[in-house]
């Protein structure tokens, strides 16, 4: 199962719970595991809380962790910054599904992180598996 997501700005953040949930819900799983994976090597997805005024402290941290210029990979096509923060921080996330529910704490959201936009068209894979 999988949907889209597309960015307006090079490093953004965008809560995608809600649409995880659906998937969830669909599956009909009462207990077991939901993958939540995009498969990029520019972007990631990570738990947390998902206030506009952390969303701004997470970007403006992103931005100032590797600012661009002086990696190898900037030879090629100037991204290496996206490349690493999506390497240190993770394509995915596995989050434990009980009573066919996600189980996330009280204000734990999915978040997709865009570290090289723009992009038209983001992928990400749910997969919802019972244990
Ligand atoms: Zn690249």
């Amino acid at each position: 199962m999988e949907f889209f997501v597309s960015t307006k700005k090079k490093v953004e953040l965008i809560d995608i719970t809600e649409q995880v949930e659906g998937f969830v819900e669909r599956s009909g799983v009462k207990t077991g595991a939901c993958l939540v994976y995009a498969p990029h090597a520019t972007a990631a997805v990570i738990i947390n809380e998902f206030e506009p005024n952390l969303q701004s402290d997470f970007e403006r941290v992103f931005e100032k962790m590797l600012p661009g210029g002086g990696y190898m990979h900037d030879k090629i096509d100037d991204n290496a910054s996206a490349h690493l923060l999506s390497g240190i921080l993770g394509s995915g996330r596995t989050i434990p599904v009980q009573d066919g529910r996600l189980a996330l704490g009280t204000w734990q959201r999915i978040i997709f992180c865009e570290f090289d936009g723009p992009r038209a068209k983001r992928d990400i894979t749910v997969t919802v598996m019972k244990v």
